[in-house]
């Protein structure tokens, strides 16, 4: 019974995240023997809002667009987490990504709880001003629920640095004053981080150095494939290509490409850029990108969006180290067949944490008034997810779980301790 949402009688299928994020839960609270009490209440999120949001569209129409805003968990502190925009949002995946956030909050010791939002449209279909009309509205129904104290937003899939500047700007036009800590990932001018915008892809890197060191692995003769090559995916693969590593694949929405020799990076993100698809790109092998996962290289790096990975592909799998750039790229079912092939996993809510991390320092710094530099941000990041990566590796050897169990028993055993501590108002 992972699903509080869904009755027994009811088929519960892989590719739900919900369902993939509460059998982790089930089985982390099992081996943590949580008490019952706090696992009862750890299994619901504590607020969900749906909102049906009239927008007045180029053509003079309105539409109604259905949005939610899922806030999963406070104990630590205001909610933390992005809005996305896709027109494949659903509730259980909001729901999904909002406890995902209070993890991964919890696994690098952020004082932030979890939430998440998602409106359910198509961006590309839409002009500037109909997105901006969109968000303006989205944020002034959210007006009491969000803000500093409360619940921050911040991007994540089609949502970016403009979206976010709309969201501060609605929200402090009814503050009557400019509140630059409503929401984080904004353009560096509006009291954006610097930093922020590598801060996925940095932190992506930062934890597969530390896993080279762990298994002895030279990062010249690395190599690395990654699937995704927008904010998370392409800023990763930079920065490992900038480090030294072999980047052998790189995949988009259209398609993958392939060199054993080593992609130019660069040159495959100039293309994408100009022609917005991975076709007609000359020094690669093509394939499609759901095969490319499936190609030999050290570490894997699903970039990209939700169950990438799973019980049709698992064991076709070949790499020696899994980092989960996107959130949820792997199913619950998939899990027990990367373990047999024994693959080291760097679970999402720890491999992905960087975005995080960043934007709470931006969030601290717009509270301080006072800013960093990108130098002062990178090091103080590298210290926060190499400290997370040596907690979870620590749970790992302690209770002898494999890493994705060892990174939710040490979230949720925080969270427990922090609510116990709190204490129930009921
Ligand atoms: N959307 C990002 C994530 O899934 C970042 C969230 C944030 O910065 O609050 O982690």
């Amino acid at each position: 019974m992972a699903n509080p949402f869904v009755d027994d009688a009811k088929v519960i299928t892989e590719d739900n995240p919900f369902e993939s994020m509460m059998q982790r839960f089930d089985e982390a609270a099992t081996q943590l023997n949580l008490d019952p009490n706090i696992y009862k209440i750890l299994r619901w999120p504590n607020r969900e809002l749906t909102l049906y949001i009239p927008v007045l569209m180029d053509d003079g129409n309105y539409q109604v667009f259905t949005a939610y805003r899922v806030q999963h968990n406070f104990a630590r502190g205001p909610a933390k987490g992005g809005l996305r925009y896709s027109p494949d949002v659903t509730l259980d995946e909001v729901r999904a990504l909002a406890a995902w956030m209070t993890w991964k909050c919890a696994v690098v010791n952020i004082p932030f709880g979890g939430a998440k939002g998602g409106i359910i449209c198509d961006p590309r279909q839409m002009s500037p001003s109909e997105l901006e009309r969109l968000t303006r509205r989205y944020t002034a129904e959210l007006l009491d629920f969000i803000g500093p104290e409360r619940d921050v937003p911040a991007p994540d899939m089609n949502t970016n640095e403009q979206v976010m500047a709309w969201m501060m700007d609605t929200y402090s036009m009814h503050a009557r004053h400019t509140v630059t800590a409503a929401v984080t990932g904004k353009p560096v001018e509006l009291g954006g981080s610097q930093g922020r915008r590598e801060a996925t892809g940095r932190g992506l890197l930062i934890v597969c150095n530390e896993a080279c060191k762990k298994f002895d692995l030279e990062i010249e003769k690395t190599r690395v494939i990654i699937q995704g090559s927008g904010n998370v995916g392409g800023v990763a693969a930079r920065l490992m290509m900038l480090e030294g590593y072999k980047v052998v694949g790189m995949a988009d929405m259209t398609g993958a490409l392939y060199n054993p020799a080593g992609l130019d990076v660069d040159a495959v993100l100039g293309y994408l850029k100009e022609h917005k698809t991975v076709e007609g790109y000359a020094e690669a092998e093509h394939m499609s990108n759901e095969a490319i996962l499936e190609m030999d290289c050290d570490i894997l790096i699903p970039a990209a969006t939700e169950n990438q990975i799973n019980s049709q592909n698992a064991d076709r799998i070949k790499c020696r180290i899994l980092a989960e750039g996107a959130n949820g790229p792997t199913t619950a079912e998939a899990d027990e067949i990367i373990a047999e092939k024994e693959i080291y996993v760097i679970p999402d809510i720890l491999a992905n944490a960087g975005g995080v991390t960043v934007s709470y320092f931006e969030w601290v710094q717009n509270r301080m008034g006072f800013y960093w530099t990108e130098k002062e941000v990178n090091y103080r990041l590298k210290h926060i997810m190499v400290g997370g990566f040596e907690d979870v590796n620590r749970f790992c050897d302690k209770y002898k779980v494999s890493m994705r169990l060892a990174c939710y028993m040490l979230a949720i055993d925080r969270v427990a301790y922090d609510t116990h501590l709190r204490g129930i108002y009921a």
